[in-house]
């Protein structure tokens, strides 16, 4: 059969594409230069959206129960504890997953290669892009495998290659933005005493360290910036006497221990013609929020379901266009905003007391309570607020839902979106004229019954909601309209129902 979909780069994104894309029947190839999954646990924080995303794809619990849910986060400074804020429950209500979970990286890609296996698909290592065509018809790559070059012709590609990426080089597309002056440092440890299993962080003058549980191997995670001075080859001992004291430690061994620099960079564009860029090919930054990698996910999740409708004669190429207008805005939106962060910790002067002088007296009161700062500390970096209201695919309000709104979770309403595939819901009573339009357009439809727990979920009784196969609104029907439904359709040659 020949290969529908080209990935290039078998980190958390184009895994993730791999896998979804493969659910849904398209051919895929996934090729990566490297001889086998990263070794780095980098990336530890598995947000609940992500979590919303595998368990459509059906290994949520498969990721909860490899990782550690993190019961609280312990804000210290000048080495002092100042203040624990539970984070357990902390979304809850808004998520099936009301946790931040951490999970390292290596074991996630581990996990991902594993579940892209049970599709069928085996990712090529030791292969790398080399260059690519593409016209009117497809694109065609030259490989590079040891001491081979053969070419593999695909209808469309996927650079999921990493913050250096050689598809969105080879595609021309600027990588405007800057790089951080700190030099950061990512460390596996272990500690002396009881195993921590909370989010440690520490801020001070210039500085800042994150501590956290990896619990496959019982160790912590350190990541911070390097002391001023320090040389870029700095090994542990170069944080180590300053480090030990701020977090309360005391490091008996060290696993691992890299230095890295940061950028904030977002590419001009995502998409040229048949060749798309996803993950950290598109977009960089600061890891304050370990946004990083849960971004890349998003984005594989947002291509696939649309490059299969394409693939599949289920939707116009129009379709693909939307890509790029959905996902660039995050992205640009994720790069001011964690900069702005990462600034505000950084930027303080010697003596800077951010936690006691700003964090302390404003910000931490209204968090530690259950009220509304915390429900949007949760929905900000969990991802579930991530909306795409300027989407040619989205229109209309029901309730405080609008177009391209993710749907709002309440119990129940989540377990059909595993079909992966488009679908009505009505929360209250459904208007035979919608059942019959639903029928005629082959698109499931699933009603509940109103309750009290729609409502504070910001759902209107009997509207109907048309429902994306990544889970968002793409219609709000406050009157159940089918001419609306009809015109999307029709517009975008959207086919609902699969083949049978
Ligand atoms: C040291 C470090 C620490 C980090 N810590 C955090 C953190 O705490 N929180 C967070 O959210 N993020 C963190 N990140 C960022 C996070 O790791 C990335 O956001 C995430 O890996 C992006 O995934 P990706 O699949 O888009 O790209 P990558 O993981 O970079 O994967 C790209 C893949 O493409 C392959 N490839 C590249 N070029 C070619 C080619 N020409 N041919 C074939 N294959 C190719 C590479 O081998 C690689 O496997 C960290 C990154 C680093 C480097």
């Amino acid at each position: 059969m020949s290969t529908q979909v080209l990935i290039v780069g078998a980190g958390p994104t184009g895994l993730v594409l791999a896998i979804a894309l493969a659910r849904r029947g398209v051919v895929v190839r996934i090729i990566d230069r490297n001889s086998g999954p990263g070794q780095a646990s980098r990336a530890m924080a598995v947000h609940a959206r992500t979590l919303e995303f595998y368990r459509q794809l059906g290994f949520a619990d498969a990721v909860i129960n490899q990782g550690i849910q993190i019961d609280a986060i312990h804000l210290r400074e000048h080495g002092e504890d100042i203040v624990a804020l539970p984070l357990r429950d902390i979304g809850a209500g808004l998520s099936p997953y009301p946790f931040v979970l951490a999970y390292p990286q290596d074991d996630h890609e581990h996990l991902l290669v594993a579940q892209l296996r049970a599709e069928g698909v085996e990712v090529e290592w030791n292969t790398e892009l080399e260059s690519f065509t593409q016209d009117e018809w497809g694109v065609r790559a030259v490989l590079e495998h040891g001491d081979d070059r053969v070419t593999c012709s695909s209808a469309y590609l996927c650079g999921c290659d990493g913050a250096r990426s050689r598809v969105r080089e080879a595609l021309g597309l600027d990588f405007a933005g800057g790089t951080y002056n700190h030099l950061y440092y990512v460390a596996d440890v272990q500690t002396a005493g009881p195993p921590n299993q909370d989010l440690v962080g520490h801020l001070a003058a210039h500085t800042f360290a994150l501590m956290l549980p990896v619990r496959s191997r019982g160790m912590q995670r350190l990541i911070g910036i390097l002391p001023d001075g320090a040389p870029a080859h700095a090994d542990f001992e170069a944080v180590r006497p300053v480090l030990e004291p701020l977090l309360g430690i005391r490091v008996e061994q060290v696993n691992w221990f890299s230095t890295y620099r940061v950028h904030h960079r977002v590419a001009t564009r995502f998409r040229v013609d048949r060749c798309f860029i996803a993950g950290d090919a598109g977009h960089v930054h600061s890891p304050a929020g370990g946004q990083g990698m849960n971004t890349g996910i998003g984005d594989a999740i947002n291509l696939a379901w649309k490059l299969a409708h394409v693939l599949q004669g289920r939707a116009d190429a129009a379709l693909l266009d939307t890509y790029e207008a959905e996902r660039i805005v995050f992205a640009r939106k994720l790069v001011t905003t964690t900069d702005r962060a990462f600034q505000l910790i950084v930027s303080q002067g010697p003596g800077g007391q951010l936690l006691r002088n700003w964090l302390l007296p404003h910000v931490l009161p209204a968090l530690s309570g259950l009220s509304a700062a915390r429900r949007t500390l949760f929905k900000t970096v969990s991802q579930v607020m991530i909306h795409y209201p300027d989407s040619p695919l989205s229109a209309g309000r029901a309730g405080d839902i609008i177009g391209g709104d993710r749907l709002p979770w309440v119990p129940d309403n989540f377990v059909p979106l595993q079909s992966l595939d488009w679908q009505l819901h009505v929360y209250g009573h459904t208007d035979p004229a919608l059942a019959a339009a639903a029928q005629a357009l082959r698109l499931p439809l699933h009603a509940w019954p109103w309750t009290e727990a729609h409502a504070h979920a910001g759902l209107l009784e009997d509207a109907a909601y048309l429902v994306r196969p990544d889970m968002h609104v793409a219609l709000a029907l406050p009157r159940q309209e089918t001419d609306v439904l009809q015109a999307l359709a029709t517009r975008l040659k959207l086919r609902f129902g699969r083949d049978s």
